[in-house]
């Protein structure tokens, strides 16, 4: 009888990849954690009970076949693992690396919850395709048929590029719109290299190139091309723009110099480790070298900041957040990684104002947790006569994102937004009331993650296909 190989729980621990100390860590933006070596991976996957009813499957929004790629990891049945992995998620191995896998597939793993710590899910997943890739099992899409329709795509992040894979699949012809110079949104200038390696994203942006996707960069739409010329150009538009502008915070001392948005932080920085000549870094403003950095919010971009910084050779740099640590949105392996660096936490601290003009502080009123609010979570309360003067002369907003106004900007009034400005749109399909214009991602959802927008790229082209086909059965009756 075959061996049995899974279920191996009980007497093997769980083992994530090796993490690289974080004294050579902090001098370079490479990833921290080392690929599985295969018998690793092979052991990790094995530990899977292959529940009749997983768990980890159902949270995961894209509902990988996650027991299956196991076993057949498990098994050495490698390229077998892959095919399945991609059937149903367009880049694995960029979720197995940024998922919050704690809060999604692995947090909901049964064997986690009975005291064994869970299968490292993520890490097997980008071990399979990091994997594919070496061994040239992923190749540029050939359709088997080509079709005339064709499909403008507005954004080159993930939702859009997922969007555009799957249309490609089908034979669709694709173009993909973006005011950057690289395509990847914020996997390209939004994510460090320290948690997605540049050469990661862009492998795949090649790929769709191969594949017949045509790629126009530094496009802005609404500026280079009207959104009313794209639409009479394709069959159908996808807006896939995500959510740009930065969260405000209403306080003296607002606007002076050295106080900066987190998304030029980290845009500037992740330019920079592409080699790229980047002035507001070379003339400091936008680089932490040698100086007292507060990042001022509690969630995965103040945790990329905050990280940023350090590598950037920062004198001391400190994250304020008006919650505790229990309370926080960003990840708590996040925070770990970023105090092994050398990152101080100030928790229960809110920014009340600025000193001087370049700033040399933040005015920090401390806090402590009242009742719970309309969202359950507890409402933090200002205790009075604890202000203090945190020194600082780089100050880094990190307080979310908000929709642009796309209406105004792109002169399309028609186009239905909500009252936060985010595009109006069935979730399943992409929708919108507009005539062919569909919408993925963070435009849709608000700041959101990686998987979600690949979920809605892969959804709405779908439904997109659908269109077609239908129009194509009435244009043959
Ligand atoms: P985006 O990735 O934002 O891409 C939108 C694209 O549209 C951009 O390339 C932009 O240039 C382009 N665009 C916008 N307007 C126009 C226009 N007018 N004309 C032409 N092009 C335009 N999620 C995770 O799952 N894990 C993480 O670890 C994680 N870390 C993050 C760290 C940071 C710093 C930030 C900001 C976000 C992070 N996220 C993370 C969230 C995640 O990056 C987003 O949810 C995801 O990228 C959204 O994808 P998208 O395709 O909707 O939009
Ligand atoms: Fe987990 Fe994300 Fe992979 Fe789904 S896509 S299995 S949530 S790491
Ligand atoms: Fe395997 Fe955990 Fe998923 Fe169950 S929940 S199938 S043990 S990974």
């Amino acid at each position: 009888m075959a061996k049995q190989p899974m279920l191996k729980f009980i007497n093997i621990d769980r083992d994530m990849p090796e993490k690289r100390p974080p004294n050579l860590r902090k001098e370079d933006f490479n990833e921290i954690y080392a690929e599985y070596a295969d018998a690793k991976a092979k052991e990790q996957s094995s530990r899977c009970s292959q529940c009749g009813v997983p768990y980890c499957q159902s949270h995961c929004p894209l509902h990988n076949n996650i027991p299956d790629w196991l076993r057949l990891t498990a098994e050495g049945r490698l390229e077998e693992a892959y095919e399945v992995s991609q059937a149903t998620n367009t880049f694995p191995e960029i979720c197995g690396r940024i998922c919050p896998q704690d809060r999604l597939c692995e947090g909901n793993c049964v064997i986690e919850q009975s005291g064994h710590g869970t299968v490292t899910i993520g890490s097997i997943e980008k071990y399979i395709t990091d994997t594919a890739w070496e061994k040239g099992w992923v190749k540029p899409i050939t359709a088997a048929t080509e079709r005339k329709e064709s499909v403008g795509i507005i954004g080159a992040g993930p939702g859009g590029l997922a969007a555009a894979d799957f249309l490609r699949r089908a034979g669709v012809q694709v173009t993909v719109y973006d005011r950057y110079d690289r395509a990847g949104g914020l996997l390209t200038y939004g994510i460090p290299g320290f948690k997605l390696e540049k050469d990661v994203v862009m492998r795949r942006n090649e790929q769709l190139e191969q594949s017949g996707v045509t790629f126009k960069l530094n496009c802005a739409v609404g500026e280079d091309i009207s959104f009313d010329d794209i639409r009479k150009a394709h069959d159908a538009v996808i807006i896939a723009t995500g959510v740009y502008k930065s969260r405000d915070l209403q306080a003296p001392g607002v606007g002076v110099q050295g106080l900066v948005p987190a998304l030029e932080f980290l845009t500037v920085s992740n330019k920079k480790s592409f080699g790229d000549d980047v002035p507001a870094f070379n003339d400091g403003s936008l680089n932490a070298e040698g100086k007292n950095v507060v990042v001022i919010g509690g969630g995965d971009t103040a945790m990329d900041c905050v990280r940023t910084s350090i590598r950037q050779g920062a004198k001391s740099v400190k994250c304020l957040y008006r919650r505790d640590r229990a309370n926080m949105p960003g990840s708590q392996r996040e925070v770990q990684n970023a105090e092994e660096e050398g990152v101080v936490f100030e928790w229960l601290s809110a920014p009340k104002g600025f000193t001087g003009d370049p700033i040399t502080g933040v005015m920090v009123q401390k806090m402590r947790l009242g009742q719970p609010d309309a969202s359950g979570r507890q409402a933090p309360e200002v205790i009075e006569g604890a202000d203090y003067v945190e020194d600082a002369d780089l100050v880094i907003m990190a307080l979310g994102f908000e929709a642009e106004d796309l209406p105004t900007l792109w002169d399309c009034p028609d186009l239905p937004v909500t009252r936060w400005g985010t595009v109006k749109a069935e979730y399943t399909t992409g929708r919108t009331e507009a005539e062919g214009v569909y919408a993925v991602g963070d435009i849709v959802r608000g700041a959101s993650l990686v998987v979600w927008a690949i979920k809605d790229g892969r959804d709405c082209a779908e439904a997109i296909l659908e269109q077609f086909n239908g129009a194509s059965a009435v244009a043959a009756e």
